[in-house]
């Protein structure tokens, strides 16, 4: 997104097209331990920014939930793959800033349902709520919660 930002502020003719494969974007991931700890209570305290404050203030086409699978550079084409199907998507510049994946080391146990790697916004909603804890700041919390263990971490 700060990407995105600087090419609008330093160009603002372009069409800004920003492609994220999870529901989130500007989101605050060092945080991300004190929600789970609890310290932090509601998972909306960590976006920096709602997508409105992209799309409409900043004129972004920030398109959540949307995935790019290939990356066709003779044809200045990215496919992408969405809730409402796939296709391609022509660019002059193209900036890739995917990150990583986590690695998992062949732990026994790993694959249960209740171990997250968590390295985006999207698995901590599902691992809090695993947790009996709600991410939404509506919804009560229970009066004892389980507590979340960490193995491992970020280099
Ligand atoms: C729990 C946790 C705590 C952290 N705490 C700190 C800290 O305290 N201090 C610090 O300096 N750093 C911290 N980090 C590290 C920091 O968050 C990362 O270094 C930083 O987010 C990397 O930024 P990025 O833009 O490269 O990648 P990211 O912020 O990971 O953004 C990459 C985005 O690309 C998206 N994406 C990936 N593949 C595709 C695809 N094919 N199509 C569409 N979208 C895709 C992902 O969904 C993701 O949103 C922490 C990380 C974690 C996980």
């Amino acid at each position: 997104m700060s990407a995105a930002s600087a090419a609008r502020r330093i160009a603002p003719d372009l069409d800004v097209v920003v492609c994220e494969g999870g529901g989130f974007a500007a989101y605050g991931m060092c945080g991300i331990p004190y929600f789970l700890g609890g310290t932090v209570e509601h998972a909306e305290s960590l976006l920096a920014y709602p997508p409105e404050e992209f799309r409409d203030k900043r004129g972004i086409d920030l398109r959540l939930r949307t995935r790019v699978t290939r990356i066709d550079p003779d044809a200045h084409q990215v496919h992408l793959s969405d809730e409402s199907g796939s296709g391609p998507l022509g660019y002059d510049a193209l900036i890739v800033a995917s990150s990583a994946d986590p690695v998992r080391p062949p732990v026994p146990g790993l694959d249960h349902d209740r171990v997250f790697t968590i390295r985006s916004h999207d698995p901590v909603i599902v691992a809090a709520q695993k947790a009996g804890r709600s991410a939404s700041a509506s919804a009560a919390r229970p009066a004892s919660r389980p507590v979340p263990s960490t193995v491992g971490g970020s280099p």
